[in-house]
């Protein structure tokens, strides 16, 4: 069993061959999948799908590079998503100092602290996106107090994961770890294996030998292989456990 914990399966890419990508996913042991919101749309796609299908679960969430698509009245109808019972976390949501928007720093800040205090409103956890934005994203999560989620993507270092550890998240492990010029590899061996998760991020970052090609929630498998051997544990004991902490952090039973 293997938890795809971050995909986007409402994207196009997916449309003509959903069914197979579905069964790909099956053949290769990956038994859960978290579809992921970015915006209202997105949210409501993702919903759909997990709504078809019994092994997705689906999040609502407003991505720091979509912030256009933010009014009161979207907010409004994802805080009432959030009860149906497929939704299992708010995001992804986060900090992005990467991109070049057309809004600042500070309207990211306080979007984000409004999605934060959603997810605690209604006791759910978080996926957090961070890119460029390591120190605002820690000092963020720790003056509103989340410390439930998950720290998707993740490509720190050791300290940094061991920080957001500490704040109480999981470390999400994506493809990355097993691109050749990638020392990712080195925190997954050091980081303790019931605060890790994997995700494919897809259809973004497949994972060696795939690099380049559209990502899929099957591909989860090389990444969990990866970390599985670099751990010098086997394929199975790796994805028992992280599969259980993803349960674990979803709330699915
Ligand atoms: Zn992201
Ligand atoms: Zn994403």
């Amino acid at each position: 069993m293997l938890f795809d914990t971050h995909a986007h399966l409402d994207f196009k890419t997916f449309k003509d061959d959903f069914d197979s990508v579905l069964q790909r996913a099956k053949d290769n042991g990956v038994t859960h999948i978290t579809s992921i919101g970015i915006d209202l749309q997105t949210s409501k796609n993702a919903v759909a799908i997990a709504e078809q299908h019994e092994n997705i679960w689906a999040t609502v969430g407003l991505h720091p590079c979509d912030l256009e698509d933010f009014s009161e009245e979207n907010f409004a109808e994802q805080e009432e998503m959030l009860s149906h019972p497929k939704v299992v976390a708010v995001g992804e949501i986060g900090l992005d100092y990467y991109h070049k928007l057309n809004y600042s720093n500070e309207f990211q800040i306080d979007i984000f602290r409004k999605y934060l205090r959603l997810a605690k409103k209604h006791s759910m956890p978080v996926v957090i996106h961070k890119r460029n934005s390591d120190e605002d994203t820690y000092r963020v999560l720790k003056e509103e107090n989340v410390g439930k989620g998950i720290l998707h993507c993740f490509d720190g270092d050791t300290k940094l994961a061991l920080d957001f550890i500490e704040l109480g998240f999981h470390i999400s492990f994506p493809g990355i770890v097993t691109f050749k010029n990638s020392k990712l590899f080195e925190v997954a061996k050091e980081l303790p294996l019931e605060k890790m998760l994997v995700e494919t991020d897809s259809p973004f970052l497949a994972p060696h030998p795939n690099r380049g090609k559209r990502n899929e929630p099957s591909f989860v498998r090389l990444t969990a292989e990866k970390i599985a051997e670099v751990k010098g544990i086997s394929l199975e004991e790796f994805a028992t456990q992280t599969t259980q902490n993803a349960k674990n952090v979803f709330g699915i039973s």
